[in-house]
């Protein structure tokens, strides 16, 4: 019997020897938190980048109220509901041009496994032996056996090695060296009749919120027609106004032949997310023959419920205030982090969008750095959820935040070289 707290739950991501006593919320509004004991927290990193217009916005929870009370869950084979067909037809308008049809599923590792079989299945279904997949450095897509395939191997994988497979890699386009990205796409193409390229655009997320321009996504997209490679957007981070546009992909004018959408689909409040693709897709998997069926459900596909606040967050999309907060958003944050830019505590100090990133200067960089959890604890402190990948400190607001409220989380920032290092970093 380890566990002192009394309680019996594995926590993600959590080494509980190390961590034993988990922060209890209470409730949550707009960009707070409320902790059991009373304390109000700042959301600085949007509870793991999922909550956009803030926690319980009312818009949203109305719409759950309402639609759990008329049809909560349904089986969506031979079955569909006004939810889901809403929010499908609003994808569509709102989506890069390109992509005719709608998947849904529950969680943005299951929309990334989705495009995976949807670009196997396709290259099957038309003749073609293809099935190399093409991914780039430092890439996440998720934590099951298909997407932990085609994300970066390290200390998060090392176990399940033996039953990943294998990838191409690009090297990630460091900036003045995006030619070799381009050039290694080019050969991977080449040599491998590669059947698609998955990619974050614009920013790679838990990798280290590292940041690419958007023309080299122009050229990837360019290079992938070229060679007949399907082009696979993973936006399950991007998506939903982090990068500054709705989606990232519309920014660099690219239209990917998948895109895969979640973490902000409903706001931020129900688990729900959709594989987007173009009708060349579809249609190579229609026909009267019953083996080419596209063969994947969760039990809990276009959920109701979470299809009603999917449809709640979009009608915000369409309000002019929400794209005026994210621009505000996206000023601020370069208001603040601006000042860092010239501080020699930080380095590679970055901003796409309403995200920002910087690392801290130290000797053992990486995820596993051990500033990383002491840098979390002064965060903690502070009454601010701020979560470091290592050294690496990242701030992803829902776009509700104040200037207040950036004002103290950057306060925190300046302040964190001196208090990790008094804690012996
Ligand atoms: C979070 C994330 C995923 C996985 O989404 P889950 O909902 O946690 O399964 C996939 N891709 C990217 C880019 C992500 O940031």
């Amino acid at each position: 019997m380890i566990l002192k707290s009394g309680s019996h739950i594995w926590h993600p991501f959590t080494q509980h020897a190390l961590q034993r006593q988990m922060t209890k919320v209470a409730r949550a509004k707009g960009a707070y938190l409320y902790a059991e004991d009373g304390r109000r927290i700042i959301d600085a990193i949007s509870s793991w980048w999922v909550v956009t217009h803030g926690h319980c916005h009312p818009n949203i929870v109305r719409a759950i109220q309402s639609q759990a009370e008329s049809l909560n869950q349904i089986i969506f084979a031979g079955h569909t509901h006004e939810p889901a067909e809403e929010v499908a037809a609003l994808l569509l308008k709102l989506a890069p041009a390109g992509l005719d049809y709608v998947f849904f599923s529950d969680s943005g590792s299951t929309s990334v496994e989705v495009a995976l079989k949807m670009a196997l299945g396709y290259w099957r279904n038309v003749g073609e032996r293809r099935s190399r997949i093409v991914v780039m450095e430092h890439s996440y897509h998720g934590d099951t056996i298909g997407t932990m395939s085609i994300g970066a191997r390290g200390v998060f994988n090392a176990a399940y090695e033996p039953l990943l497979f294998d990838v191409t890699t690009l090297p990630f386009p460091v900036a003045g060296r995006e030619q070799a990205t381009l050039d290694a796409l080019d050969a991977a193409c080449r040599e491998h009749d590669a059947a698609a390229l998955v990619v974050e655009p614009l920013v790679l997320g838990a990798g280290g919120m590292l940041m690419y321009p958007a023309w080299v996504l122009r050229e990837m997209k360019r290079i992938c027609e070229t060679w007949g490679g399907l082009l696979i957007a993973d936006e399950v981070m991007t998506g939903w106004g982090r990068t500054g546009t709705l989606f990232a992909c519309s920014q660099a004018e690219v239209s990917p032949d998948i895109a895969c959408y979640s973490k902000g689909l409903t706001g931020g409040s129900l688990p729900l997310a959709v594989t987007l693709c173009s009708a060349e897709l579809f249609e190579a998997h229609y026909s009267k023959d019953r083996a080419r069926t596209f063969f994947h459900s969760s039990s809990y596909t276009a959920n109701p419920i979470a299809c009603a606040a999917a449809k709640a967050n979009i009608d915000l999309w369409q309000t002019d205030e929400c794209s005026e907060r994210v621009a505000s958003v996206s000023w601020m944050q370069e208001c603040k982090i601006k000042p860092l830019r010239s501080d020699e505590r930080f380095e590679n100090v970055r901003r796409t969008g309403t995200i920002t990133a910087l690392e801290l200067r130290v000797r053992d960089a990486g995820y596993l750095a051990s500033v990383g959890p002491k840098l979390e604890a002064f965060f903690r402190n502070r009454n601010l959820l701020l979560r470091p990948l290592g050294n690496t400190i990242y701030v992803m607001p829902p776009y509700c935040a104040t200037a207040e409220d950036l004002g103290e989380i950057y306060a925190a920032i300046q302040e964190a070289p001196e208090a990790v290092q008094a804690l012996g970093a």
